[in-house]
């Protein structure tokens, strides 16, 4: 990190500020403190707001982050919608919008236009406002490589998608960083930064849906792994006589835990109807029958809070982390798969006593991953990356 991102990083998790207090606590001398932040005042990155009392009775100057000139955007693709979400440096939100959208089935480049011409909307917006976007950050459900190509998990049926370059083209060479991103990392980035447990340095956030997926922050930085593609923890396996799995294998995470499995066996009806092809009205009758206290409903939910109960401790036992943080489905139904997960999680630690982190319930929107997708360009001023001043 530079020196600039070290004052940065202080005053967004310190503000209001002095000059005086980041010195004291990055141990950078004063006059050093002095001159970074001159060049990021120049930069429009931090505000001062006047003089206040500090804590010895003398009045200093104090700094907070700049809400204005800028503004960072996040686009997510979900199976059936777009999401958008735009913030400015403090991590206040700008804009959220959500629009219906042919999905990923379409005639071939459809879909990677209805992203890039949404993405350009919001761009327009933030450029008519007088701000200056630092960052487009787009959230899929799948595999991303370093060049923004998507590979798309089985069960969405579609191919791979080129979608770093259709979003260059349809950008027209856009003067910000556009990076495509997996959504459980940004889900978990939004965790770290905007969350309930924002700040705690290590976190994993662990998202049901259609699929399970993790998002693993380590030190404070998301960890990727070799290619990028760590979190993928649909596939651990919780239960060996379990369901077969749509990879080949059986009693993996995502086949006891995700939705479809969920709405199998809790609705076993359901299927007789036809393929699902929407899950939410299914969801909404999961939740219906639970608050109703429906003795099938609440021992499937409990059930399968038991087995996500095992795929949190396998995460916790390799990954250290202090929180857990459910998301998704997970959160959505929290009130009945909790109990469970916390009952397995204790009985399945080493040390006596409690485990050595906690679980939580995402206080997140279902744009989770949009708003990281924003929070993913403010991230990256922390690790020295600053605009130019104006
Ligand atoms: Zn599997």
């Amino acid at each position: 990190m530079t020196n600039l991102a070290v004052v940065l990083r202080y005053v967004r998790t310190h503000a209001p500020c002095s000059r005086a207090d980041i010195a004291a606590s990055t141990g950078l001398n004063k006059a050093t403190v002095s001159s970074l932040v001159a060049d990021l005042l120049e930069r429009q990155l931090l505000r001062d707001t006047g003089l206040a009392e500090n804590r010895i009775g003398r009045p200093a100057a104090m700094l907070t982050l700049q809400s204005r000139p800028y503004a960072a955007v996040g686009l997510e693709v979900a199976a059936d919608h777009l999401a958008v979400v735009a913030v400015d440096l403090t991590g206040e939100r700008l804009l959220t919008w959500r629009r219906a959208y042919p999905g990923l089935d379409g005639a071939p480049g459809r879909a990677e236009a209805a992203i890039a011409a949404l993405a350009g909307r919001v761009v327009a917006k933030m450029t008519g406002q007088q701000r200056r976007v630092l960052g487009l950050t787009v959230a899929v459900p799948g595999l991303v490589g370093a060049d923004g190509g998507v590979r798309f998990p089985a069960h969405l049926g579609r191919p791979d998608l080129d979608l770093g370059a259709a979003l260059e083209r349809g950008l027209r060479r856009p003067d910000y960083r556009v990076v495509v991103d997996n959504a459980a990392n940004l889900a978990a980035l939004a965790e770290y930064r905007a969350g309930a447990e924002a700040d705690t340095p290590d976190l994993i956030s662990l998202v049901g849906g259609t699929g399970v997926d993790a998002g693993i922050i380590s030190e404070g930085r998301l960890l990727r792994g070799g290619r990028g593609f760590a979190g993928q923890a649909g596939h651990l396996q919780v239960d060996c006589d379990g369901p077969a799995c749509r990879c080949g294998r059986r009693g993996c995470l995502e086949a006891v835990a995700g939705l479809p499995a969920l709405v199998r066996r809790a609705l076993p009806d359901t299927e007789a109807d036809g393929p699902i092809t929407d899950y939410a009205p299914e969801l909404e009758r999961i939740i219906a029958l639970a608050r109703a206290g429906d003795a099938r409903v609440t021992e499937v939910l409990a059930e399968t809070g038991r087995l996500l109960g095992r795929g949190v401790s396998t995460l916790a036992e390799l990954l250290d982390p202090s929180v857990v943080v459910l998301g998704g489905t997970f959160a959505t139904l929290a009130p009945w798969l909790l109990p469970a997960v916390e009952a397995e999680v204790k009985s399945r630690t080493a040390a006596p006593g409690e485990p050595g982190f906690r679980v939580a319930v995402s206080a997140l929107a279902a744009d989770a991953a949009a708003t990281g997708g924003a929070m993913l360009a403010l991230d990256r001023l922390e690790a020295g990356y600053l605009p130019a001043p104006a």
